[in-house]
């Protein structure tokens, strides 16, 4: 499998490389130059595989023997030995065509350890292996810094650096990322919102000589290999109910912000999995709803809303997803973002629409019906929803395209999200791992939101 630039230069890559590079060298996103395709045969065995095995089973289609196979298990193995529940991602039933999927069984209660988990190994296998220095620089709505903090923290030959909207993440998000004392890791506060953070982590991957100066590398799902291993619990999911029910396709709704899990979504349906819709959850954040329903792919005006880790405007892995509805013409997408960049927004219709509408649904959550959701949830099924996993389950329901069971995401564990869940009156207790961390000193650094007090942050930790 060779990787290759959705902007079309960059050369093919090896899997390593390819996860190394992070966001492309020409400012594109990495794609596998062909999707690997899942035979019959092999859904027929796959049904029975353990998570662990159906890791292995998937990543090898992508990762060419670049890691000895006994590696790539050792790294799997420990990657998902730090999950609490045996089935890793289980599936539970709330309805008779509703299933959850829970993704938040993993160190810092949020899906993001799933891919990051494995992130983390593979980032310290690489600097061991190859003698590398490994500076990972992210940006984060909440659950992604915490979890790859988690992944490398006190890791030799790794540093990492993590940049989160001042004040727009939840106390336990703030408090999982600046709780911890390791010395490799620099938490930095910055005045703005998600966006902004993302903005510059980009301009510096896209400033080369930056990039390679401070060994430079990624951990936003602008990293392939975190939507590669995000594809692993659709299949699992898919496999879990089936048994159950009988079904043969199924929809999946998941609350999305960045357009990466949705894309795994795509991607695993892509590889054959039976997916009829995947349905587009957001909140009051809906730029990827209004490009669903109506073609536009526009930024608005950012809101804060009960979900915080969706509270994203600029969706990076959408690009990914035009270059494969724009029948892979990396010249296209080159005019596209160009376009993006002048105009402030992209606009496809015709043909091109309506694949998407036929691939995608869409619903975005307003805040009143998010809580009312969790609320229902709770006094209905005895189940408590976080706000993220409410907008997934709200936006099923809401979708009555047609008659399939819908597997719907639940990305968080709702302790990281009490401030909404108080405000439907609801106590809950507390993880022991979470109660913890309020104990706990902390350790960030504000700056305010422009690139050079960031730059100036960054030299100083990477060459400290
Ligand atoms: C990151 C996150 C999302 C959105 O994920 P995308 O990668 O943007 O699709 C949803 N819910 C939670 C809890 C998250 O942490």
């Amino acid at each position: 499998m060779e990787y290759i630039s959705t902007r079309g230069n960059v050369g093919k890559l090896g899997f390593i490389d390819a996860f190394m590079m992070g966001l492309g060298d020409d400012g594109g996103l990495l794609v596998p130059r062909e999707i690997p395709v899942v035979s019959a045969e092999k859904m027929e065995e796959w049904q029975h595989l353990s998570y662990q095995e159906l890791v292995l089973a998937i990543f090898s289609l992508y990762t060419n023997g670049e890691i000895p196979q006994q590696d790539l298990k050792d790294l799997v193995y420990a990657s998902y030995g730090t999950f609490r529940d045996p089935h890793i991602t289980p599936v539970r039933k709330l309805k008779d065509d509703l299933y959850l999927l829970e993704l938040f069984h993993g160190p810092t209660f949020a899906f993001k350890d799933i891919a990051l988990q494995f992130m983390g190994q593979l980032y310290t296998y690489v600097a061991t292996k190859q003698g590398k220095k490994i500076h990972i620089l992210g940006a984060t709505s909440g659950d992604t810094g915490a979890s790859a903090i988690e992944g490398v923290k006190g890791k030799e030959g790794i540093k990492i650096c993590i940049l989160h909207p001042h004040g727009k993440v939840s106390k336990v998000q703030e408090l999982q990322m600046t709780t911890v004392q390791d010395d490799n890791v620099l938490n930095l506060s910055v005045d703005g919102n998600f966006d902004d953070c993302q903005r510059m982590i980009k301009e510096l991957f896209a400033d080369l000589d930056f990039k390679a100066t401070h060994h430079l590398a990624a951990i936003n799902s602008i990293n392939f290999v975190r939507i590669m291993a995000q594809t692993v619990y659709y299949f699992y999911a898919y496999f879990q109910v089936v048994k159950e029910t009988g079904a043969k396709q199924v929809n999946f709704s998941v609350p999305t912000g960045n357009f990466g899990d949705i894309f795994a979504g795509y991607l695993a349906k892509r590889m054959g999995l039976p997916v009829g819709k995947l349905i587009l959850a957001t909140n009051e954040n809906n730029i990827l709803e209004r490009f669903i329903q109506e073609g536009v792919y526009m930024p608005g005006e950012f809101v804060a809303t009960y979900s915080p880790s969706m509270d994203i405007q600029v969706a990076s892995n959408f690009e990914r997803y035009l270059y494969y509805v724009l029948g892979e013409d990396a010249a296209e997408i080159r005019k596209r973002m160009e376009q993006f960049k002048s105009e402030g927004k992209i606009v496809i219709d015709g043909e091109a629409l309506a694949k998407v509408q036929t691939e995608f649904g869409a619903y975005s959550v307003q805040g009143k019906e998010c809580l009312e959701t969790i609320t229902r949830y709770e006094s209905s099924n005895g189940y408590l929803l976080d706000p993220h996993s409410a907008c997934g389950v709200a936006a099923a329901d809401g979708f009555t395209g047609n008659q399939e069971i819908t597997i719907s995401l639940a990305t968080a564990h709702p302790a990281k999200f009490n401030e909404a869940i108080a405000l439907c009156g609801i106590e809950q207790p507390f993880p022991e791992e979470i109660s913890a961390l309020f104990e706990k000193p902390q350790r960030q650094t504000r700056v305010d939101g422009t690139l050079p007090s960031v730059v100036k942050e960054l030299v100083a930790f990477y060459t400290g």
